[in-house]
């Protein structure tokens, strides 16, 4: 097993962001990385946020709060994320994306850094293949909002070696979180099955059969789910919601994974849920509202 100090985090979206919260919290040091600094400037500030959250309801104190902040830096390019011990990929949802970004790290690795992706969908084992070490690349699937969520998904390509394994779960582990083992076949097994579900409730939509209200509120109160599908696809982002379609019926081949034409329509619009304030509920204002 490799011994983890150092952290490089690779986009610093709502994913990335909860990401670099969680392990610098428990008090590793983390290299945050995205475009520009706008962008990680943006996601400090909700790492900032969501900290401060926690302190106000008890869950960490100020001190832990300060000490968390300050062992995140800001990288601006690649070679501190190199430098660090293990480099987790959490940029968007896109093969191509995350192939490039391998691509741009290799230079600046260290010879023993571990490499992750938190993708959703893609296979570990094709985005390993661009890297020269696929041995030490493993899948680490954080779920969303990462402070909350205790679960993390393991997903090990073909050529993944037994410490790369044992060292992500033990670090997973150190970060308060429970693991689950998934094979490498499109969207492992929690989008497996829940993308598909928001799928279906986008159909619905689009068919007629409920309106946005109706939806949720059925699956709210009918099969005791915290979030309807469609305000869960808005958490999630539309555009992450379509790739991960788009993997599946691509690496399934099985029209059972089409994605939803009104998906596709408000991915188009720039609709993409919560992080671009619409989607199936428009939230800029006081509360959200059905967007139909
Ligand atoms: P997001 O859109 O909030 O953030 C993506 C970030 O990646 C953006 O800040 C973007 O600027 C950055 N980025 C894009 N290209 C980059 C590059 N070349 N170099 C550095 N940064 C780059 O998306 P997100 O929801 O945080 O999703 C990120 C990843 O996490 C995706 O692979 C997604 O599938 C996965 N994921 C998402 C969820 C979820 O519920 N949203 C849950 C688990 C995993």
């Amino acid at each position: 097993m490799s011994e983890i100090k150092t952290v490089g985090v690779i986009g610093a979206g709502q994913m990335g962001a909860g990401i670099a919260h969680v392990v610098a919290l428990a008090g590793y040091g983390v290299q945050l990385h995205d475009i520009s600094r706008e962008r990680i400037d943006a996601g400090l500030a909700i790492i900032e946020k969501n900290m401060a959250r926690q302190v106000g309801r008890g869950i960490i104190d100020d001190a832990a709060m300060k000490a968390a902040l300050a062992r995140i830096s800001p990288a601006e390019g690649l070679e501190a994320v190199g430098a660090t011990d293990l480099a987790i990929e959490a940029a968007t949802e896109n093969e191509e994306v995350k192939k490039s970004i391998f691509r741009g790290l290799q230079p600046h690795l260290g010879p023993n850094t571990l490499l992750a992706s938190n993708t959703s969908s893609i296979s570990i084992t094709r985005l390993a293949s661009a890297t020269d070490r696929p041995e030490r690349f493993i899948g680490l699937h954080f779920m969303n909002p990462v402070p909350l969520m205790k679960l993390v998904e393991i997903i090990r390509g073909i050529a993944t070696d037994v410490p790369t394994y044992e060292t992500a779960v033990s670090f997973a582990k150190s970060l308060g979180k429970i693991t689950s083992n998934a094979e490498d076949f499109p969207a492992f097994i929690v989008n497996r099955v829940l993308v598909p579900m928001i799928n279906e409730a986008i159909y619905t939509l689009y068919e007629g059969v409920g309106t946005v209200d109706a939806i949720d509120t059925a699956m709210k109160l009918g099969a005791n789910h915290p979030m309807g599908p469609l305000e869960l696809g808005d958490f999630i982002g539309l555009d992450t919601v379509l790739s991960i379609m788009n993997v599946l019926h691509e690496g399934l081949a099985d029209s059972k994974y089409r994605p939803c034409p009104l998906l596709v329509k408000y991915v188009e619009a720039g609709w993409l849920g919560k992080k671009t304030g619409r989607g199936f509920y428009d939230y800029r204002g006081e509360v959200p509202v059905p967007t139909r």
